[in-house]
């Protein structure tokens, strides 16, 4: 293979090259001005966040899964309470839920989006539930309507695990701004990418938008006076000032990834009876951080794309309830299936907005021979 078609399946440093300027003169204004935990970068960083959003409020934290943590305690979830949420996912989610002493009920995603099915949920909901954490899966924003309504019938808080899906759009309305919170991660492999760790936490509440502050603070109202157990969980100066920077071309960025998509899928419309491409619903603007296909011979095409030097991923091998350490969840092989069926059908491809069309065609036409060989000779 040719040096300019050797293929990852993330390249950043692509990106870098293009804004490489502006980005070295950010990290250097932060460098000359010396203070580097919540400085000017990072408050304007959450003000502009939150303008894009259509949000009130947005706190830069290290990261996302702390975003989900401080959430939860900011709306006073932990001990006894049952937040529900979808197996379907990565670990953060769950995780999160049970690093704030509450326990996660799962239930079962829709085959089509991956993402959490809102016709299970009701019957999961208990006097003990609080809360329900959607995940936006790969970029594609949950069933919101259905979900909202739920959670008013019950009183229930919705916190959007936004992770993947920064710019996503429901109706027409960024996610991030449905629920009493919504949490962002900028991890290097999500739509707005750190170079290195950092989350967020929007809301329009402002109860819960201060407390948030004080939880990254160690729960400080004032200098060394503490009211609350807290985290030490900043946002990075640093991070704020690229992030910042980035955020002024996210949305050419997303174009580039919906293109893509577009892409794959015209491409992938003659293997149609081997080869599910992702649906979305009319009223859905998916981003696209994950470009995922579901086919049965998923397994046997993942070991012949990784031996014909085409990078794949599989989010996610292995659903949360059927993870080794939430064993004491109780949950059994069976519980959710379409989760398990999932888990074992899909494939996700390179997508990232300076993927070329060259390289898009190397990782279509590897894909097209085998399904050939194995489905129709
Ligand atoms: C990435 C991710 C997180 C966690 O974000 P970090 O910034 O890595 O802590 C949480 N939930 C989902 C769905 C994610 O993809």
């Amino acid at each position: 293979m040719k040096a300019e078609e050797r293929l990852s399946f993330l390249d950043l440093t692509e990106q870098y090259k293009n804004i490489q300027k502006e980005i070295n003169k950010a990290i250097e204004g932060v460098l000359k001005r010396g203070k580097f935990i919540l400085g000017e970068e990072v408050f304007r960083f959450e003000e502009e966040v939150a303008d894009y959003l259509g949000v009130k409020y947005a706190v830069g934290l290290a990261c996302g899964t702390d975003a989900l943590k401080i959430s939860l305690r900011g709306l006073d979830i932990g001990k006894g309470d049952e937040v529900i949420t979808t197996p379907f996912t990565f670990i953060a989610t769950a995780e999160a839920i049970i690093e704030v002493g509450a326990k996660p009920i799962f239930v079962d995603i829709e085959p089509e989006t991956y993402n959490i099915d809102p016709a299970k949920i009701e019957e999961k909901i208990t006097n003990r539930t609080k809360a329900i954490v959607p995940v936006h899966l790969y970029g594609q924003p949950a069933k919101m309507d259905a979900i909202i309504k739920i959670a008013n019938r019950y009183k229930l808080h919705i916190i959007e695990d936004a992770a993947q899906a920064f710019g996503a759009e429901y109706n027409g309305r960024k996610v991030g701004s449905f629920g009493s919170a919504a949490i962002f991660s900028f991890f290097p492999s999500k739509i707005l990418a750190a170079y290195g760790d950092a989350g967020m936490l929007v809301t329009n509440n402002k109860k819960l938008y201060q407390k948030a502050k004080k939880l990254r603070l160690h729960g400080a109202t004032k200098r060394y006076y503490h009211t609350l157990y807290g985290y030490n969980s900043r946002l990075d100066e640093l991070q704020a000032a690229i992030l910042r920077r980035k955020l002024r071309y996210v949305n050419k960025w997303i174009d580039a990834r919906r293109k893509i998509a577009e892409y794959y899928n015209k491409s992938f419309f003659d293997l149609k009876n081997e080869i599910t491409i992702p649906f979305t619903h009319s009223n859905c603007r998916h981003v696209y951080n994950v470009y995922t296909i579901r086919l049965k011979l998923r397994s046997v095409l993942y070991d012949y794309l990784k031996k014909e030097g085409i990078p794949a991923a599989i989010y996610y091998p292995r659903p949360l309830h059927l993870q080794p350490v939430f064993r004491d969840l109780g949950y059994i092989r069976g519980d959710f299936p379409i989760s398990e069926r999932c888990s074992k059908e899909v494939l996700s491809l390179p997508i990232y907005p300076e993927l070329t069309e060259n390289k898009q065609n190397l990782i279509i036409d590897k894909i097209a021979s085998f399904i050939k060989k194995k489905y129709r000779e």
